[in-house]
């Protein structure tokens, strides 16, 4: 396994909690990712300081204290935000995004004993080395998600645990062990307990992992249930995830499509799991414009590009690529070559707008915006060059004709 450090700004605050004289130790995702080699996205720092002393050591740093009634001080270390958690035991989780009540303790013990997963339950400092009380090393070379303790004592506590079992399995490309997937696949309803607003953002991290297609066929009930469709409507898509990038939006348009659901249904579906509105425009959008066949022409894909954008024509092309059109990769990479050369592909791109129209051709109202589309669209067929001259000869002709 490899070694395990922190950046600056970390060691920088674990330095002075030891000379407060207190333990601290790195815990959780940073060290499962040091010592499979990946680079950590964030490091969390676990002590057994009280919330309270951790407020004194910190006195003079700048620190944000949304998380500390559980516990969690954000210290602002050399302009980094890096979260610092006492040693901690959970109560009962409901709805929200922690437990409902915790309380404090100065066993690291008890700490890493209420933590979801193995590999997640390791904690390292300096000065104690690797604390892996539940065989989590063991488990990073088998390759395996197992719960700290009975799995479905812990999947009763918080359902949420049940998607990231999954969640993992898919982003690091492990499988589950034995005990762990058979409580698993049995805990869906402690799952749908939970809130939509959980549920999405493990989903979303699950369907972007390089395990996707086999947790959602191997798992197809539990990841239907998260998206809101049937194991079979999961599994069917999976099967199609293969030919994808593993753009989270996608396969999850891919699950909808899969269920038989219309754009507008998966619209609905995807609301329920309370996305950004962003997130649910693309997944609607692309499903919409996935259900004709896709244009294989530069001016038609220009249009398309400038109208859906190109996300959108994107994820669309994958859908129908997935689902057997072979044309649709032609559309995506000519998409991409019109985006790339920055081919006018909207109004706002021409060189000529409202203004131009009303001072130079005396144009009003409604007008404006026709004779402006029409230019576009001359433009997106190569008729007209994308030049103020050019332009305004052609606005003429078209005020002339009509
Ligand atoms: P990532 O790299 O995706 O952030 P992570 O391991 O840091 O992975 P987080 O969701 O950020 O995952 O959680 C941080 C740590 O907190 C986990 O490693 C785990 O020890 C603990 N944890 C988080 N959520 C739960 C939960 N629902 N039940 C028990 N422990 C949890
Ligand atoms: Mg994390």
């Amino acid at each position: 396994m490899n070694k395990i450090t922190a950046p600056r700004e970390v060691l920088v605050i674990m330095e002075k909690l030891r000379r407060a004289g207190h333990g601290a130790y790195l815990v959780g995702g940073c060290v499962r990712d040091s010592l499979l080699g990946k680079t950590p996205h964030d490091y969390d720092v676990t002590t057994d300081a009280s919330p309270d002393r951790m407020k004194e050591v910190f006195r003079d740093d700048r620190t944000v204290e949304t998380g500390i009634r559980h516990g969690t001080l954000t210290v602002i270390s050399e302009g980094v935000p890096v979260e610092v958690t006492s040693f901690r035991i959970d109560g009962e989780y409901r709805d929200g995004r922690r437990p409902e009540s915790v309380s404090f303790t100065t066993d690291i013990a008890l700490d890493l004993s209420r933590r979801d997963f193995t590999v997640n339950a390791m904690a390292y400092s300096e000065e104690s080395g690797l604390i892996d009380l539940f065989s989590g090393v063991r488990h990073l070379e088998e390759k395996k998600i197992v719960t700290v303790g009975d799995p479905d004592d812990r999947f009763s506590e918080d359902g949420l645990r049940v998607l990231r079992a999954l969640r993992f399995a898919s982003c690091l490309d492990f499988t589950v062990g034995e005990e762990t997937a058979e409580a698993v696949r049995r805990s869906v309803p402690l799952l749908l307990r939970v809130s939509a607003e959980r549920i999405r953002t493990e989903l979303m991290k699950l369907l972007a992992g390089p395990g996707a297609e086999r947790i959602a066929r191997d798992f197809s009930g539990v990841v239907g249930a998260s998206a809101g469709v049937s194991a079979d409507a999961a599994a069917k898509a999976a099967g199609l995830f293969g030919k994808t990038e593993p753009d989270p939006l996608t396969r999850l348009a891919l699950i909808y499509l899969s269920a038989g659901l219309s754009p507008r249904e998966a619209g609905e579906k995807a609301a329920a799991l309370k996305p950004s509105r962003a997130e649910k425009d693309a997944v609607v959008s692309a499903l919409s414009a996935a259900s004709a066949p896709m244009p294989t022409a530069t001016p038609a894909v220009r249009r398309l590009v400038g109208g859906a954008g190109l996300g959108t024509v994107r994820r669309a092309a994958e859908i129908r690529s997935a689902t057997g059109d072979p044309d649709a990769e032609k559309t995506a990479r000519l998409a991409e070559e019109i985006v790339r050369r920055g081919d006018p592909v909207k109004i706002s791109d021409l060189t000529v707008g409202g203004k131009e129209m009303i001072d130079a051709l005396g144009v009003e109202g409604e007008k404006i915006g026709e004779i402006l589309s029409r230019l576009l669209f001359l433009v997106t067929e190569d008729e007209v060059r994308n030049e103020p001259g050019e332009l305004l000869a052609a606005a003429k002709q078209i005020i002339e004709k009509n």
